[in-house]
């Protein structure tokens, strides 16, 4: 079985996979990983990934999944502002949903309320039972091994997820192939030309190198979907306030851990950091709009329609 994962699929292309530009700018990162960047179409490619088992390690940390447990809530209210009607336009009795990457069945779920038969796809098996727990068939695949049920399937997923692999190519035109003829294709990912990827530098929580190979742009993105057999239907892009919050606690958290301060005052003074950071997010909700209409926020939301 092909996995995500594999630690032996490395790219040494010295040309981008996308425009077949060779002019990039490089980040480098504290833990010797290598970050390349197209200046043409601003897609990037994560050189020198760590290995496969370290990758995967990520998933096993409670820390993480139980931020997803957070963000559920939020990325419910996002759905439900991007999709009102349930991306249900010219869905036909009896076919599925399949997302990639299920995680914990949030999409699914949501999907299912809406009316739709859901698939889910995960490489963890940990997740694939949670997913089953939920009353949502989910298999354990890699997005490699996408192949399934071809011709009954009205619209692909990738929530957070695409970014995941090496060839992002491969995979979208075995989405194509599984996909009904004008069958739908959903992407959400990383904005890699963001205002805030280009403030926060290597700072930037979204670049991730431990599990991210590669790093879209709105450009990239819409030339991959093109080359791959897709239209571009629409593309938005949307910010994450959260995330920011999270990033202040955890600098707030390190600072107090280095001064030797007890774990209670940590906590006892976490209000003081998160009510003015959410006050200001509040107040910024305008810009935060108005941004998202830039095409600049931290994410794209891609839909795309198998072409002709
Ligand atoms: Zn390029």
């Amino acid at each position: 079985m092909d996995s995500e994962w594999d630690p032996n699929e490395k790219r040494n292309d010295p040309r981008c996979q996308i425009c077949g530009g060779s002019c990039f700018r490089d980040k480098e990162f504290r833990n010797g990983a290598r970050l390349r960047l197209c200046r043409a179409c601003g897609f990037g490619e994560t050189i020198l990934a760590p290995e496969a088992d370290s990758a995967r390690a990520i998933y096993e940390d409670p820390a993480v999944t139980q931020r997803w447990t957070r963000l559920e809530e939020i990325r419910r209210r996002e759905w439900e502002r991007f999709f009102p009607d349930g991306l249900r336009e010219g869905r036909k009795p009896g076919d599925w949903h399949v997302d990639v990457g299920a995680g914990h069945g949030d999409f699914c779920l949501w999907m299912t309320q809406r009316g739709w038969t859901s698939l889910g796809m995960d490489l963890t098996p940990r997740f694939a039972q949670r997913v089953r727990e939920r009353g949502i068939p989910c298999v354990v695949a890699s997005m490699l091994d996408l192949p399934i049920c071809p011709g009954k399937v009205s619209l692909i997923s990738f929530m957070d997820t695409l970014e995941h692999v090496f060839d992002p190519g491969k995979v979208l035109r075995q989405a194509r192939d599984v996909l009904r003829p004008q069958g739908c294709l959903l992407i959400r990912c990383p904005n890699a030309s963001s205002w805030s990827a280009r403030l926060l530098g290597r700072f930037w929580p979204w670049w991730s190198l431990e599990d991210h190979r590669v790093h879209f742009s709105p450009q990239s993105l819409h030339v991959l979907l093109e080359q791959t057999g897709f239209q571009c239907v629409s593309m938005r892009s949307v910010e994450e306030p959260s995330v920011y919050t999270d990033l202040a606690i955890k600098a707030f958290s390190r600072g107090c851990h280095r001064l030797g301060l007890p774990r209670r005052f940590d906590f006892g003074l976490r209000p003081l950091i998160l009510l003015p950071l959410r006050l200001l997010f509040f107040c910024l909700r305008p810009f935060q709009r108005w941004l998202e209409g830039t095409s600049r926020a931290a994410a794209l939301v891609v839909t795309g329609r198998v072409q002709g």
